[in-house]
């Protein structure tokens, strides 16, 4: 399996940060390191249907 990153960038602190596509797919919810400013559960829903779609296209 594939294990990427997904750069960030926070809205509220501007916070640049990277997480791997396995942090995400196991997180319920995803804040920024330095504020803890959450992602939008719609964002993070998006995210993990764009990674499971690119993982699947991979493994096929
Ligand atoms: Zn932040």
């Amino acid at each position: 399996m594939t294990d990427l990153n997904v750069q960030f960038v926070c809205p509220d602190c501007d916070h640049s940060f990277s997480l791997s596509t396995q942090e995400i797919l196991e997180s319920d919810t995803l804040s920024c390191p330095s504020c803890g400013c959450p992602l939008s559960e719609d964002e993070l829903k998006h995210l993990k249907i764009a990674i499971n779609y690119s993982q699947e296209k991979n493994t096929h």
